[in-house]
């Protein structure tokens, strides 16, 4: 549905669009930012090159004001409003391209970001499930004789709870998972998080393990909040404790946000969705607009967006 509204916003001028709105902060997120994408991420979705996310952020820079974990607080908590509607860029999963590719650029233009962390993976401890799949899938890709015997379109369909299968699969085509985490290091380290957050950026946390929320009880979803968020309060305690869903929010129920608001230890400041330009279930719960798509332009992506919020309330006024 919303990729109709995208096919159509690159004829729709922006800014009136922006005005009409009324959004006061546009929140975009990413996983990565590389000119070579990594074998276990590159079969999952498409990522953008330095070229194509220099140039979004210039779209964006052009029409919002960056600001960071502090002031989304604020302006959450007071409903401030700026002269341009602000931007809260953040960043999934915590891959060490953030490191070395992203964090660079932001600098370069001052933009802020927070960097959504999986605990269990921070220092290279373990492989996302997903990312074990793409794995697999780019090591069939490049053997012709393993593509007659593996179907690529179900291996991309295993859950969270086929770990058994992905690894009787590696094993049959000498995928080393442990190996592959030594020696290619796909996460940030946990000194690489210190020297981030160093450079101004906000660390918080994106669960233990990246389960879907949908498939747990609302014990097990606090119990996995708890956990990650326990971590990032204790190495980043200076920070607004923010948490973002791991794949979505779909699943958890709005007793959930009070039960976190409620509590103090850990702390939980913020908890974002990625809903795209929508309300979310609470005043602590925000929801960030997904910008991976296999076309680069910012203003196809979020006029699309855009687009798609006018029509909807448009209609509910109606
Ligand atoms: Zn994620």
């Amino acid at each position: 549905m919303k990729l109709q509204f995208q096919k159509m916003a690159p004829y729709i001028p922006f800014s009136p669009m922006v005005k009409l709105s009324g959004v006061r902060v546009f929140m975009p997120f990413y996983h990565l930012v590389s000119d070579n994408p990594p074998p276990h991420v590159k079969h999952l979705y498409p990522i953008c090159n330095t070229k194509e996310f220099s140039a979004q952020l210039q779209f964006m820079l052009k029409h919002f004001t960056p600001i960071g974990a502090l002031d989304l607080a604020r302006v959450v908590q007071t409903g401030a409003r700026g002269r341009k509607p602000y931007l809260f860029l953040s960043f999934d999963d915590g891959f060490s391209e953030l490191y070395s590719v992203v964090a660079p650029i932001l600098l370069r233009h001052s933009v802020p970001a927070t960097f959504f962390v999986n605990t269990g993976f921070v220092d290279n401890r373990e492989l996302f499930y997903r990312c074990k799949v793409s794995l697999l899938v780019d090591a069939i890709l490049s053997n012709p004789s393993l593509q007659s015997v593996y179907n690529v379109n179900s291996l991309l369909k295993l859950g969270y709870t086929d770990a058994a299968s992905l690894n009787d699969i590696a094993s049959q085509v000498d995928v080393v998972f442990d190996t592959y985490l030594a020696t290619q290091k796909p996460y940030l380290n946990l000194s690489q998080l210190k020297a981030l957050a160093t450079q101004g950026f906000t660390i918080g946390g994106h669960s233990a393990t990246h389960p879907d929320f949908s498939t747990l009880t609302p014990e097990q979803q606090i119990a996995e909040i708890n956990q990650c968020m326990g971590w990032v309060n204790h190495h980043f305690p200076e920070q607004p404790q923010m948490f973002s869903f791991p794949f979505s929010d779909i699943g958890v129920e709005a007793s959930l946000f009070t039960l976190l608001q409620n509590q103090s230890n850990p702390k939980v400041d913020l908890a974002f969705g990625t809903s795209g330009l929508k309300k979310g279930k609470h005043s602590m719960h925000l929801q960030r607009i997904p910008m991976e798509y296999s076309y680069k332009s910012a203003k196809k992506i979020l006029g699309g967006e855009l687009f798609y919020y006018l029509v909807k309330r448009f209609l509910y006024l109606a």
